[in-house]
């Protein structure tokens, strides 16, 4: 039975696949190198490290000019925790200085902004691809790996990294690591 770490290492490995084998469609990736995100997530999981030593160097800069979720080109980008700060992430952890500290931020555009609205990364997608069962996939890499890289922390905080069903709906997916903002 996985657990919110085992769906968090395993779309880290689909982002890593998609990296190494320059394919941005998470299931374009899956159907051709399925053995290969199998083998980074055994090696996650085997491998007994912390996540800091799991994951590559946090990147902290921004594409000043497109808005990663729309492409669009616009000279009013702007910068947001790619966290949203939720009313439980300001109270359970800004006290903390826990969230400045991750130094998490993206650059996007007003119309974007609205949309998110405190959501975060999956729940957003889920919302702008309704109809798009494989909304989760389709998020830019460089973007989902920043998100990836900040949530752990929030799951490791809370000791929920090996709960199976957050949100309570009866199954296991990456909404149930967007939980832990709400
Ligand atoms: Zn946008």
């Amino acid at each position: 039975m996985h657990t919110i770490r085992d769906i968090i290492y395993i779309q880290y490995s689909i982002i890593l696949a998609r990296e190494r084998f320059k394919i941005t469609d998470g299931i374009q990736i899956q159907y051709h190198h399925r053995g290969y995100i199998k083998s980074i997530f055994m090696g996650m999981v085997k491998s007994g490290k912390k996540w800091s030593e799991l994951i590559d160097k946090i990147d902290n800069n921004n594409d000043n000019i497109k808005c990663p979720f729309c492409g669009k080109e616009c000279d009013s980008l702007l910068t947001e925790p790619i966290i949203p700060i939720t009313k439980k992430i300001n109270e359970k952890f800004t006290s903390h200085g826990f969230v400045t500290n991750l130094k998490n931020t993206i650059t996007i555009c007003p119309e974007c902004s609205k949309l998110r609205n405190g959501l975060g990364l999956y729940e957003f997608y889920k919302k702008k691809m309704p109809n798009d069962i494989f909304y989760y996939q389709k998020i830019p890499i460089r973007i989902e790996k920043k998100y990836l890289q900040a949530v752990y922390y929030f799951h490791e905080f809370s000791n929920t990294l090996d709960k199976i069903d957050l949100d309570g709906d009866g199954d296991l997916t990456v909404l149930d690591i967007d939980y832990i903002l709400h």
